[in-house]
């Protein structure tokens, strides 16, 4: 109780009063012990008057850094000063300053002021450091970056200068501000030597400068396969774009794209010589015979010409696009046959006896393409749009004789050699028609029936000489003339192969041969057509 009256008895003390209870107090706050601060007042008072100009000159020297620790020692300063004054009370305003310059300027130098030098780099200050090192340390992490980043021994190349200066510990630079400045260098270099590669299933396809047209570039490569029912494009191979630093080899975005669009199947296409066949041309391409007549929809399988250019491989870019479209369209259904057995007919043989209608079809499907080409297609939806009706068959039941006829023609001679083929000729300036083929055989050798059939005439006929004839089951007919004699007569049935007449050069002929002719509905064709 009595702590607490005495302390509201204090709080209420006039002002005038507080001298003569500082001393009772005096103790209490330690940094205001006399004995503290009594050693260097004495020692600035007593030498004060001999060393006074040296210590003027300091003063001066140091005026400005003495302002600054003034302001920010002032409280520190005024508790001493208080301190000193309630203590004593001797300490004149004079004298107190003379201490507190003192002091100032010891403690500046020792405590506040760094000898320093300002670091000039290439003309321009950039820091203020109290040891050359912080530089060299600086540069040193800023070369070990970027020989990481650029990939090759980076050096800074600056010119660097020190100039001697006293500096406020306060304002002296960190190495990190040093390298920041070393830094924004390197990042200008990166900046100028940034570039843009761009690799293909790993492969590096090129570099280039600008990644924007780089992309654009892409997109209009995807862009040449998309159409209105695109539904998704992308890239066959694996395209990668990294950030890379170059100043060499550099490639124009043209040049990237001509690379990616450039053929990898070499030669793609071949020029027919002479003794060439689809088969053979297929055979060296390794590719099926379906596979060559596919990559060349206009060339027609009965019909190859020297100097004829056929697509021998498919042309496929370094870059593909893979695109899917979804696509509907109408596609006929086939009519569903039925089969009724005839015993009249042979056997393999048939014959329509209703024709039914085909039905239609809405199909919907995703369709996949590269590079424009159909791969494959998934059926999503299909709606009838119309049932078909269905064909009525009739299937002979009844055994083939062996004389029926095949509906194919044989060489009726062993050779093929064609002495003279059909249709218009000239003779000695004079024009004729030719009506069979002219094939080489050999005196007495076997004339055989191209088909099986009934023979219809078989005897000597003017410039036919001896000739036979076979009626087809069809009704076509085949000649077989100049013979030197027969050995079937007619209304004989005969079958495929089979000897009609022994070859010589009866009739109208100048050698021995076999002419050779096929009838359809009494008028002579092409045998070459039929011959097999
Ligand atoms: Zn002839």
């Amino acid at each position: 109780m009595n702590q607490v009256q005495d302390q509201s008895w204090t709080a209420r003390l006039p002002i005038a009063e507080l001298d003569q209870t500082g001393p009772i107090r005096q103790p209490k706050p330690p940094k205001a012990e006399p004995k503290k601060v009594q050693p260097p007042k004495e020692e600035a008072q007593t030498p004060a008057a001999p060393a006074a100009p040296d210590w003027r000159e300091e003063f001066k020297l140091y005026a400005k850094g003495m302002r600054e620790w003034a302001r920010i020692h002032f409280r520190r300063w005024a508790h001493l000063f208080h301190g000193a004054a309630a203590g004593t009370l001797a300490v004149g305003p004079v004298s107190f300053l003379l201490v507190a310059g003192a002091l100032g300027a010891a403690l500046t130098l020792t405590t506040l002021y760094s000898t320093s030098y300002a670091v000039i780099v290439d003309g321009q200050e950039v820091g203020i450091v109290a040891d050359q090192s912080v530089v060299d340390n600086a540069i040193q992490t800023v070369e070990t970056r970027g020989s990481q980043l650029l990939g090759y021994r980076y050096q800074v190349d600056s010119e660097i200068d020190y100039s001697f200066t006293l500096t406020l510990k306060s304002g002296l630079s960190r190495e990190q501000d040093i390298s920041n400045y070393f830094y924004g260098q390197l990042n200008e270099l990166s900046d100028q030597l940034r570039a843009y590669q761009i690799t293909l299933d790993g492969r590096a396809v090129g570099v280039v400068k600008d990644q924007a047209a780089l992309n654009t570039m892409l997109d209009s490569i995807k862009a040449e396969f998309i159409t209105d029912a695109t539904t998704s494009a992308e890239f066959v191979e694996d395209i990668s774009i990294t950030p890379v630093y170059a100043a060499d080899n550099l490639m124009s975005v043209d040049q990237v794209e001509e690379a990616l669009k450039a053929n990898t199947t070499g030669e793609t296409t071949y020029t027919v010589v002479k003794g060439d066949t689809y088969n053979g041309i297929a055979y060296r391409n390794d590719m099926s015979l379906s596979d060559l007549m596919e990559l060349n929809p206009q060339a027609s399988l009965n019909r190859l010409m020297v100097g004829d250019v056929l697509n021998v491989k498919e042309v496929i870019p370094a870059l593909s696009v893979q695109t899917t479209e979804h696509v509907t369209y109408t596609e006929a259904i086939p009519c569903p046959v039925e089969e009724v057995q005839d015993d009249s007919m042979y056997k393999g043989d048939s014959k329509i006896l209703t024709q039914g209608e085909e039905g239609e079809a809405q199909v919907q499907a995703d369709v996949v393409y590269v590079n424009g080409y159909e791969r494959d297609r998934t059926v999503t939806d299909t709606t009838t749009l119309r049932e078909p009706t269905t064909t009525v068959k009739a299937v002979g039941t009844k055994e083939r004789p062996k004389t029926a006829s095949k509906g194919t023609y044989l060489w009726p001679v062993s050779s093929h050699r064609i002495n003279s083929y059909f249709g218009g000729r000239k003779i000695f300036g004079s024009y004729s028609y030719h009506s069979g083929l002219d094939i080489h055989a050999v005196y007495g050798e076997a004339v055989k029936a191209a088909d099986g059939g009934t023979v219809t005439f078989a005897g000597y006929k003017g410039s036919y000489g001896n000739l036979v004839i076979i009626t087809h089951d069809n009704g076509t007919q085949t000649y077989y003339a100049h013979n030197s004699s027969l050995v079937v007569s007619a209304g004989q049935k005969v079958y495929q192969g089979q000897t009609v007449a022994k070859a010589g050069s009866t009739g109208r002929s100048t050698g021995v041969h076999c002419h050779f002719e096929v009838r359809v509905r009494g008028t002579a064709v092409n045998p070459l057509n039929y011959l097999r």
